[in-house]
Order: C-alpha cells, then sequence, then structure tokens
C-alpha cells in the first residue's frame, strides 16, 4: 500500500459514490437533483511527529488547546489531510448573485460535508481492513469548536478584543502542514485547486512519507488583490484588519434563518483570482469604499 492506493481509492468513491449527488428527497429544486457536488480531492500527508503540529499550539497560530496527532490517536504516524473542491457548477451558480448563497452552494456545504464525512469513513475501512488504526477529529467525541477572543494591536495603535472561532484540530491548518496550501486574506486556505470546497483529514498508524510544504511563508499564496473583501457581504474582510468572524458569522446565521438546516455564503471564495488555483501574481485591485 502506498500514498497512490489512498488517492486512487479516494478518486473512485468522489466520482461513483451515489452520497456525492444530491437525491431527489432532498433538492431544493426538481432540478437540482443529482447535482454532483464535491471533486475527488488533492491529498496532503503529514508525518505526525512533524514539529510543525508543535507550532500550531502556539497561542498566535492555533493555541494550547490545539490536540497533537497523538493525543488523538495514541500510535498516529500520519495525518492525511483532504481538500475536495466544490464542483463547477457549485462555484458557478455562488457567483451568479453576489449577496446570497445559491441552493447549490447550500447543499455543497451541508450535503457535500456528510459525503466528505463518508469518505473519511471509506478511506478508514481501508486502512484498518490493513490492521492499521484511524480516527476522524473532527468526528471524534472530544472535538470542540469555540468562539475565542484576544487583545490583538489595532491599526490605529490601541488593543481591540478580537473574536475568532477556533477549534482543537483546524482542519486548514492541519492542511498547510501537510503541505496543501497557504492562507488567504479571507482566512481560507489557497490550493493548488484553489480556495472553494471543503477540507477534511484522518489519522492513521499507517505509516507514510510526508509531503514537503512547497512555501515558507503562511500566506504566500495570496496577492492581497482585495476581491474577497469586495465581494463580501457583511464588510467582514479588509486589507487592513483581515477577517473578522462576527460580522462573517451574523451573516452566515441570517442565512441559517431562512434555509435551516443549511446555511453558508462563500462569497470570498467565488469570482476571486485564488478560486481554482494559486494566483498568478500580486494584482492589486482598488477596493471600493
Ligand atoms: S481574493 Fe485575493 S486577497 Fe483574497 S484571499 Fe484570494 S488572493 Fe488573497
Ligand atoms: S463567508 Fe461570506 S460573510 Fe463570511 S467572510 Fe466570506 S464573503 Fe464574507
Amino acid at each position: 500500500m502506498d500514498k497512490q492506493d489512498i488517492r486512487d481509492l479516494l478518486k473512485d468513491f468522489v466520482n461513483n459514490d451515489a452520497g456525492n449527488r444530491v437525491s431527489g428527497e432532498l433538492a431544493l429544486r426538481p432540478d437540482l437533483e443529482g447535482l454532483k457536488l464535491l471533486e475527488p480531492p488533492l491529498v496532503g500527508f503529514g508525518e505526525s511527529g512533524d514539529p510543525a503540529f508543535k507550532t500550531l499550539k502556539e497561542p498566535e497560530v492555533v493555541g494550547s488547546h490545539f490536540m497533537l496527532p497523538q493525543e488523538w490517536l495514541e500510535g498516529a504516524k500520519t495525518v492525511i489531510s483532504l481538500f475536495f473542491p466544490f464542483t463547477a457548477e457549485v462555484k458557478a451558480s455562488n457567483g451568479a448573485d453576489m449577496n446570497w448563497p445559491s441552493d447549490e452552494w447550500l447543499h455543497a456545504r451541508i450535503e457535500g460535508q456528510d459525503f466528505l464525512f463518508q469518505a473519511c469513513r471509506h478511506v478508514q475501512g481501508f486502512l484498518e481492513a490493513r490492521g492499521f488504526s484511524c480516527l476522524i477529529p473532527s468526528l471524534d467525541r472530544r472535538f470542540t469548536s469555540n468562539i475565542s477572543g484576544a487583545r490583538e494591536k489595532s491599526p490605529a495603535g490601541g488593543k481591540n478584543r478580537r473574536l475568532y472561532y477556533t477549534s482543537n484540530w483546524s482542519e486548514r491548518h492541519v492542511a498547510y502542514v501537510c503541505g496543501l496550501g497557504t492562507f488567504g486574506l479571507s482566512r481560507g486556505l489557497i490550493t493548488a485547486r484553489g480556495m472553494a470546497g471543503r477540507f477534511g483529514s484522518i489519522l492513521t498508524s499507517a505509516p507514510f512519507e510526508g509531503d514537503p510544504r512547497p512555501y515558507s511563508r503562511y500566506d504566500e499564496y495570496c496577492t492581497r488583490c482585495g476581491a474577497c473583501a469586495r465581494n463580501c457581504p457583511a464588510a467582514a474582510i479588509s486589507l487592513t484588519e483581515g477577517k473578522r468572524h462576527p460580522p462573517c458569522a451574523a451573516f452566515v446565521d441570517s442565512t441559517m434563518e431562512k434555509h435551516q438546516p443549511r446555511y453558508g455564503c462563500g462569497k470570498c471564495q467565488v469570482r476571486v483570482p485564488c478560486e481554482n488555483g494559486i494566483p498568478p501574481a500580486r494584482r492589486p485591485i482598488a477596493l471600493r469604499s
């Protein structure tokens, strides 16, 4: 068994399993029955002893509450990080109206996430059948996700209390360590297949060689073009302050009021230079006032 076996397994599952398509029972519109949600994932491998995981415990990165791979799974040797891009149809639909999430995007955000977990469990079954132990942190009973706060310098020189979401296993930070990409101004992760999609991960006792990180800075792929900030209906992103979570969360909550149990937004991930890949060059675009 090698890394390509895992990639092939996932590609086959994503392309052929019916769970990756909207069922007639759940479709928000009749024409959405059969809509494909996710593309086969980019797969990054990280060795659980990589010191980069420890840096995620630093307060300015994730924090001391971040649990290391071995704290989740005794004997963990490898972290398998996955980025599933949304399909072109899902992305295009969300770019058609920049004020409200499309039905396709809502399906991809919710049913797509459910399917992502199915894909993770599929890998888990494959590895366990070969005698290795596995754990999916986001599905573990110890997984927590909270709103938190920190004092930080404001652009004016004072100190503000800044609120942000944090969890004891951050898929995007783990993907960064596993070589899948770097952070953008919008706090999404820019990968070789862009930013619009979902992340997941699996821990296993199976030993795989870690993939290289082809970057040296946490935000290396972001051009700071400002397109994500211009797209944001909640004015939650700016070149000076980056992303502020409270206005983003309030907007996403407002979509929940209308679409419960679904919700979403993702306007910062579509019609941007990092939607489908790494932006080619720094191309500043003036922000609207
Ligand atoms: S849209 Fe531009 S500024 Fe925003 S994350 Fe992408 S590259 Fe960075
Ligand atoms: S998800 Fe929507 S509200 Fe939140 S930062 Fe992105 S564009 Fe703004």
